[in-house]
């Protein structure tokens, strides 16, 4: 079988390894005789699998006895936009607006109370990440979005507040070192660099729960999921062991700190061929690049159809840009080879000679 080089931008490529494990696990879970599909989620081989794929999550990130629970849940990171602030936004909270998925969670946080916005990035199209922000007033949690998937940016590091910070991480978690202590909840949708579809993780400091007098349904509730431990309801069993073959192949790749030297050379790969051809314009400004999403365009139309007939030559698949910026993203998750990216600047290279 040819490769098939697949910069999509999710639900996002995984490694070959974890494709065959989950693949077996369909027809026989474990030697079990079951499929992974049918076995109930308080069996003890799941209830294994959980508490793994519970603790791998907290290890990869340094965050063990550090105060957090880990939660698998179902509703992607769009159902915490609203998750967050039923929980946590009692009067006022600040946020942090870096693009569509920020501003989708503001959209949310304002129907439960005031929303602060405490930057904003909208002023130039979100093409930059804005700097030196420091919030000292009194706010029920400060939120912001590490990784803007669609725009192409991604913060150096957290944000300063002396108030819980929370953070939407669907497409940089994992993917490398991180003040990730100083935030005090981190979510993301598991189809960027976790698992597939239909899960997000939620990795919560249990002690800044509690605090809003509404009654919260508990579907909603995050302290009601910690209280069950993940199965209040039926939890998506296959979705988790997934996540865990993620997480255990990341493991014995080196752990977030390996990955990240990797991820940092295919960003570097992608934006040397960028800087260096003139035909090629990065849409992020230099200081807020994202090293998982890389936004670009051509000069002209002409150029772009080309490297549309290349990119189809050498199986180079799901690199359009997101419908509301246009041009080309390549997105450069942990299970992309540096080798897809190579073949990609090798495309782009041989414009040179056609345009
Ligand atoms: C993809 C994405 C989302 C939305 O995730 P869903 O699981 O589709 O709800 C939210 N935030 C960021 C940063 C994303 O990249």
């Amino acid at each position: 079988m040819q490769t098939i080089h697949n910069f999509c931008a999710g639900p996002c490529l995984l490694p070959s390894e974890v494709y065959q494990e989950a693949a077996k696990a369909v027809l026989n879970f474990d030697n079990s005789g079951l499929s992974i599909l049918s076995i109930s989620h308080r069996s003890k081989e799941f209830l294994s699998v959980l508490e793994q794929a519970k603790q791998l999550a907290l290890e990869l990130l340094n965050l063990e006895g550090k105060g957090y629970t880990v939660l698998f849940l179902q509703g992607g990171a769009s159902m915490e936009f609203l998750r967050i602030p039923y929980n946590l936004l009692d009067k006022r909270a600040g946020y942090i607006n870096t693009g569509t998925w920020s501003s989708k969670a503001i959209e949310q946080a304002k129907l439960f109370g005031e929303v602060k916005l405490v930057a904003s990035s909208e002023d130039k199209r979100f093409t930059y990440i804005p700097k030196d922000i420091i919030v000292d007033e009194e706010l029920d949690y400060l939120h912001f979005t590490s990784n803007n998937t669609i725009y192409g940016t991604q913060f150096r590091s957290v944000p300063r507040a002396d108030c819980p910070i929370v953070c939407d991480m669907s497409s940089d978690i994992y993917s490398r070192t991180f003040d990730y202590d100083k935030i005090d909840l981190i979510y993301a949708g598991a189809q960027k660099n976790i698992g597939p579809a239909g899960l997000s993780v939620i990795i919560v400091k249990d002690e800044i729960l509690g605090k809003v007098k509404r009654s919260i349904p508990n579907m909603l509730n995050y302290q009601e999921h910690i209280d069950k431990e993940s199965l209040y309801h039926t939890a998506n069993v296959f979705g988790i062991y997934t996540c865990l073959l993620n997480f255990k192949w990341l493991k014995n790749l080196g752990g977030v700190s390996e990955i990240e030297k990797l991820n940092n050379e295919k960003a570097a790969t992608l934006y040397n061929a960028i800087d260096n051809l003139e035909y090629v314009k990065g849409f992020a400004n230099l200081d807020s690049r994202s090293k998982m999403n890389v936004t670009f365009s051509f000069e002209n139309d002409k150029i772009a159809s080309i490297f549309d007939e290349l990119c189809r030559e050498e199986n180079i698949v799901n690199i359009k840009g997101h419908r509301s910026v246009g041009g080309y993203r390549a997105s450069l998750y942990n299970a992309l080879s540096l080798e897809s990216v190579q073949v990609l600047v090798s495309v782009m290279e041989a414009l040179k000679s056609k345009v």
